[in-house]
């Protein structure tokens, strides 16, 4: 049996242990087993320690049947006695992570009896699964208050090892989901619950517990939230963010949100404002499209191939003409990646854009489609515009022809 040192002390960083074992795991990677240890094994929703062993990383702690193995970057040298050292960094993380999750879980179940049903610890932000179908800043500010009040009042945190007598009289928060070896978690006055992990000896050393948001996942609610030196990092990252943005919009903090209202606000009109500049313009465009029409048959042909133009505009410049002139037949083209064509006729001309592009599309292998006033279609071709015109044309004579 090999003594878990970080159970009898969380906050012991090195130690020296005797050799018990070694081996090869599954996986090629050299471990050892020690009579004692202070590396915590992956377990309970905690990661597992990193540090060294006589000056060799720790990559990995596993617990496997009942053993605790340290897998090592290389085999050690031959040697009885090892010194060990924790990352203390790592493990004050985790164990400020993972216990202010015993004290937000708590807190939200006291308020509001919302039972937490999942946790996961990510290297970032901390998430539990509470089992509620909705959530609001004001529940979740009302937990993380309580939850940093016990914080602050720097509460005596308790693990202990408990019989099964005693453990009925205790008001657990959640069921022991282990049937012997039970310890219990308790911070004073507050919870119970039962916890194989590491916690500091006092509520205070795991610092600010922020709630960051939370999201809908499987009928539950998903809280995202940070503790202790994260929830500095995490303000220090949003304090770049928000430098950024009040140097962008040239605005104070407080009226950010007000400032890009406005900028957005103006942005909506600054592009209904150009929109009827552009819809001017295509008048003044659809005129000159009108004075240089050919005359074929009866009706006033305009033809026109543009450069990467977009679908709707050239859908608007030939609606226009053929608003203006009663007699055209309007024939627009846009060329680049895909060729895009508009045909469109005014009210005298008895011709169906429709049909008359679902004679030009096999052409050049495309589809299109329209009403007898305007229809449009396109394809990816190598076929030149003035090709596809010609094709058009001549089918357009026919038509005009019956
Ligand atoms: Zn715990």
């Amino acid at each position: 049996m090999q003594h878990k040192l970080y159970y009898q002390d969380p906050y012991i960083t090195e130690f020296t242990a005797s050799l018990i074992g070694q081996g090869i795991d599954d996986n090629g990677r050299p471990y050892v087993i020690l009579n004692q240890t202070a590396f915590y094994p992956t377990g309970g929703g905690q990661p597992y320690d990193t540090g060294e062993l006589n000056g060799t990383a720790v990559i990995d702690v596993e617990e496997v049947g009942g053993q605790i193995r340290h897998i090592l970057e290389h085999p050690l040298e031959h040697t009885q006695t090892v010194s060990g050292r924790i990352n203390w960094k790592r493990r004050l993380d985790h164990m400020q992570q993972h216990t202010g999750q015993h004290i937000l879980s708590a807190s939200f179940e006291q308020l509001f009896c919302a039972a937490t049903v999942g946790f996961h610890m990510g290297s970032e932000i901390v998430t539990i699964d509470l089992a509620i179908s909705d959530l609001s800043w004001d529940l979740a500010g009302q937990a993380e208050e309580l939850a940093n009040r016990i914080v602050f009042e720097n509460r005596i945190i308790t693990p202990r090892f408990v019989e099964s007598e005693e453990l009925k009289e205790l008001p657990l928060r959640k069921a022991p989901t282990v049937t012997e070896n039970i310890r219990i978690v308790t911070i004073e006055g507050f919870d119970h619950n039962p916890c194989g992990g590491t916690h500091p000896a006092r509520t205070g050393d795991v610092g600010p517990i922020k709630v960051l948001g939370w999201e809908k996942n499987k009928g539950n609610i998903r809280v995202e939230f940070v503790c202790g030196a994260r929830t500095l990092q995490v303000l220090d990252k949003k304090q770049r963010i928000l430098r950024d943005a009040t140097r962008l919009l040239i605005s104070s903090e407080t009226e950010l949100a007000a400032n890009i209202e406005r900028v957005l606000a103006e942005r909506k009109n600054l592009e209904k404002q150009l929109g009827e500049a552009n819809d001017k313009l295509l008048a003044y465009e659809a005129d000159a499209c009108i004075a240089a029409a050919v005359a074929l048959g009866g009706a006033a042909w305009i033809q026109r191939i543009y450069s990467n133009r977009p679908l709707p505009e050239l859908q608007k410049l030939a609606k226009m003409i053929a608003d203006k002139e009663a007699s055209a037949v309007v024939l627009l083209f846009s060329t680049g990646n895909r060729t895009q064509v508009v045909a469109a006729r005014g009210t005298e001309v008895v011709l169906s854009a429709g049909d008359w592009i679902k004679e030009i599309m096999p052409f050049i292998g495309g589809k299109g489609g329209g009403s007898a006033a305007i229809a449009q279609g396109g394809a990816v071709t190598e076929i030149p515009a003035e090709e596809i015109v010609q094709y058009a044309l001549d089918k357009l004579k026919a038509k005009l022809a019956t």
